[in-house]
């Protein structure tokens, strides 16, 4: 049942990581450029490199720092190729004014679309972190993925939708400006506004096209699974289809980039290879992740918990503290009170942070991570998702707490894929029994 066997290697975390980000960003968004091949891509947003701008419905709207070489890109390629071939009769300044304007237009395009797919979500009870705008285009960072059908296929559909409304209403903005008297777009003469709104048209209905793509973890690859998670009923099939689906796009990607640079579209065909490649080390990544949760399916906390546990009291002075780190060689421990509750987490990078003189003063209390960023599973929970919560918290350990957050166990991530790794020998095992 699982041909390849998993790999894990120190390496194997940073894969994680990348997929964390994967798997929260919601979709990809792909712009093609007119004749030259730029694409747009998100794949994967650091909050640490952006900045919010602004807040719509409780969504943080990001703007990373990449999104300036984006602007300049696409600005000069509106200005210099695009609006020369519809409007005639202006100096480089007017070029760079409507490039500039439809630059800004195509990221609000991106927003909107991503917008769509946040709010789907939201109505699903599913929060919505922020929507970030990148180099790429544009990524939305919702808390989980629906393991619903219905509300995949939703979320997934209303991107491409909205895409395509949008770019309608600019169609009907442009023919009630003009009229209908287009007859080849060979030749066509508009007037700056004319061509933003033609341009609007254009990119919002690429968007949607690009989108429907059936390359998970694109729109239509979500919209794919949905729809064989449907007729099938069994998620993790569907996955493995739809992913299969997406690696094959990627490999076309790259094939259709490393022609274009063979026929002398160097920055195109670099372009579209990148593309290829962040959709392929996403959908593997996303695989695995998948692989693990599948493995671990059934698993029961209680079962698989470490009881002898480490842990230190809250009234601990840092001094105090400094030496259990140094006597047990940990490098971060929970916190509990006198009857075992747990409180928080402390980490030694963290102590070792306070000030020499102060460190029999101030205790454990004042400086440790608070209860509600761990993950704490109750003893008789499944803990497939384990590690997909692991990575969006960035923990390395679940806290296995009774009803009244009584510290009973501990679980790390080493154990869980220790755990995932076991069985998929046996399952290979099995399968090569017969
Ligand atoms: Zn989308």
């Amino acid at each position: 049942m699982c041909e390849e066997k998993l790999n894990f290697k120190p390496m194997y975390d940073y894969q994680f990581w990348l997929m964390t980000e994967y798997t929260l960003s919601y979709n990809v968004n792909i712009t093609f450029e007119n004749h030259e091949g730029r694409l747009n891509l998100d794949v994967f947003t650091s909050t640490q490199l952006s900045l919010q701008v602004g807040k719509i419905s409780g969504i943080g709207i990001r703007l990373h720092f990449t999104i300036i070489v984006a602007f300049v890109l696409l600005a000069w390629t509106i200005s210099t190729y695009f609006m020369p071939q519809y409007v005639h009769d202006l100096n480089e300044t007017g070029y760079w004014v409507l490039g500039i304007i439809s630059t800004v237009l195509v990221f609000f395009s991106i927003l909107l679309h991503e917008l769509s797919h946040s709010f789907m979500s939201q109505k699903y009870g599913i929060p919505v972190k922020s929507i970030t705008l990148f180099i790429f285009g544009g990524v939305s960072d919702i808390s989980k993925e629906p393991k619903s059908a219905h509300k995949e296929f939703s979320i997934a559909i209303v991107g491409p939708i909205t895409s395509f409304i949008i770019s309608g209403i600019f169609a009907i903005l442009l023919f009630s400006l003009r009229g209908f008297e287009f007859t080849s777009f060979e030749n066509i003469q508009l007037s700056p506004i004319e061509a933003i709104m033609f341009y609007g048209v254009i990119i919002n209905l690429l968007l949607g096209i690009f989108n429907m793509i059936p390359a998970f973890p694109l729109d239509g690859g979500r919209i794919l699974r949905s729809i064989l998670f449907r007729v099938n009923g069994d998620f993790y099939k569907a996955t493995k289809t739809s992913t299969t689906i997406g690696i094959i796009f990627s490999y076309f990607f790259m094939g259709i980039g490393a022609v274009s640079l063979f026929v002398g579209n160097t920055i195109g065909g670099i372009w579209i290879m990148v593309i290829g490649w962040f959709l392929h080390s996403g959908v593997k990544s996303y695989q695995y992740y998948v692989e693990i949760e599948h493995l671990l399916q059934n698993v029961v906390a209680k079962d698989v918990m470490e009881t002898q546990i480490i842990s230190i009291k809250s009234s601990f002075s840092i001094q105090k503290t400094l030496d259990y780190f140094q006597m047990h060689l940990k490098s971060e421990l929970p916190v509990v009170d006198d009857n075992g509750i747990l409180l928080g987490l402390i980490k030694n990078t963290d102590t070792l942070k306070v000030e020499e003189n102060k460190r029999n003063e101030k205790n454990v209390q004042d400086i440790m991570m608070s209860k509600k960023n761990l993950i704490i599973f109750n003893p008789d929970a499944k803990i497939d998702d384990a590690i997909m919560q692991m990575m969006k918290k960035r923990q390395g350990k679940v806290f296995v707490c009774d009803i009244h957050d009584k510290l009973l166990g501990v679980i790390s991530k080493t154990d869980l894929l220790t755990i995932a790794s076991e069985r998929q020998n046996y399952f290979q095992s099995m399968h090569s029994k017969t």
